[in-house]
């Protein structure tokens, strides 16, 4: 249950209104290239303004590591803020992110305008949770608002040390409404309710896996870490991706989904490769892969062993790709996964980072229900974490 005080729960007008977002958009040549994040944010910046506060949005991009870096600079952000605000989004860059001519624009702030400070990670302390920015940061505002749920599950200055320095912290919508999604798929789903995880590495999901295993009525494992769990049953694997020390871990979980009663679904063939690069795809007749290939996406078989399971679902959970879909060759099994939950009438929950891209790109992003904005922030939430960046909130 969320159980934290959002905007709406406090008097806004005429105040000072700190909003952490996360503007961590990705940039090519300086432009960005994808705004799920800015969309995310604008309701609530919205709400304050038409509220009449002033509004001081922060947020982080990328890792400068405490130095100033042009290319890290949110000014690409304030501009196309002011764009889809429809009003100027007034922006200093300067390294220090608040230095006096940025306490003086805020000072000249009008009820209802908005401001951008420049990138928090611009400072050593951001990162560290440093007292001295987290008090500069309070010291602009008279109520903080946290609505990055990318990074709520970072305990730093702009997310977590504020707080301290604010006695009014309140969640904004995007927040609340993701942790309506993720938390009601995971606490109460509606049955069969079917996760699917994908991507690179076992070892980043073995909680999540621990996890969702007490609450899922099936679990799907494709992508790159399928590959360990296959091995763990005795296929061949050829070269592809596998992290030795935790063929027992995925061995261990083969049993215990069995003694629990939960189907567990690996790939039952794969495009293969003789190298990691987009090659002409060949397909495999089984789950075994041939010495010298390597699995890069799941096979036609796979495919429709996985959508009539998903067919079935009344909640789907989904977390990392089903092969490497940057490489347009082997975007098949993803491109099929997401078409799939675009189709059936399902909720169905995108866990953020690389599922969420391929959606987004792939076109099908309007037939989710919903999007997380924060790959590791709904991963650490589904390991049952709690997030330090909402944890810090008032509660209701
Ligand atoms: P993650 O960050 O763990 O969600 O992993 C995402 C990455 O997994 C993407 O960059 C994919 O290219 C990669 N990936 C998915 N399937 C494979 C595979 N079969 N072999 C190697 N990498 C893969």
């Amino acid at each position: 249950m969320f159980n934290k005080k959002t905007v709406k729960d406090v008097e806004v007008e005429n105040k000072k209104v700190l909003v952490r977002c996360d503007f961590n958009v990705p940039l090519v040549d300086g432009k960005i290239s994808d705004e799920t994040r800015i969309l995310g944010a604008l309701p609530t910046i919205k709400y304050l303004a038409e509220k009449k506060s002033k509004v001081i949005l922060c947020s982080h991009m990328g890792k400068p590591k405490g130095e100033y870096k042009l290319s890290l600079s949110l000014k690409p952000v304030a501009e196309r803020l002011s764009e889809l605000l429809n009003q100027e989004v007034k922006f200093i860059s300067v390294p220090e992110v608040i230095n006096d001519d940025v306490r003086k624009m805020i000072e000249s702030l009008q009820p209802g305008q908005v401001a951008l400070l420049e990138n928090t990670r611009f400072r050593v302390e951001e990162t560290k949770n440093g007292e001295v920015f987290s008090k500069e940061l309070a010291s602009l505002a008279d109520i903080f608002v946290n609505d990055a749920f990318g990074t709520a599950h970072r305990a730093h200055s702009s997310t977590v040390g504020v707080t301290e320095f604010l006695e009014t912290a309140v969640s904004g919508f995007l927040i609340e409404k993701e942790l309506k999604f993720l938390g009601e798929a995971v606490e109460k789903p509606e049955k069969p309710f079917v996760a699917i995880l994908g991507g690179a590495k076992v070892s980043d999901k073995i909680s999540v896996i621990d996890n969702l295993l007490q609450k899922v009525d099936a679990l799907i494992i494709g992508g790159g870490m399928s590959y360990t769990f296959l091995k763990a049953q005795g296929y061949s694997i050829g070269n592809s991706l596998v992290e030795e020390d935790k063929v027992v871990y995925a061995k261990k979980m083969i049993e215990k989904a069995n003694e629990m009663g939960i189907e567990l679904l690996l790939p039952i063939d794969h495009r293969i490769s003789k190298e990691f690069k987009n090659t002409d795809p060949t397909l495999t007749k089984d789950a075994n892969i041939p010495d010298g290939f390597m699995g890069m996406d799941i096979g036609d078989m796979t495919i429709g062993f996985f959508e009539e399971l998903l067919l079935s679902a009344k909640t789907v959970l989904w977390n990392g790709p089903m092969g490497v879909f940057e490489f347009s060759n082997y975007n098949k099994g993803t491109y099929a996964i997401a078409q799939t939950l675009a189709n059936i009438k399902a909720i169905t929950i995108i866990g953020g980072g690389d599922s969420a891209a391929a959606v987004t790109q792939l076109g099908f992003s309007e037939e989710m229900t919903h999007i997380s904005t924060g790959g590791g922030a709904s991963l650490e939430f589904l390991e049952g974490k709690v997030l330090p960046g909402i944890e810090a909130l008032n509660d209701k």
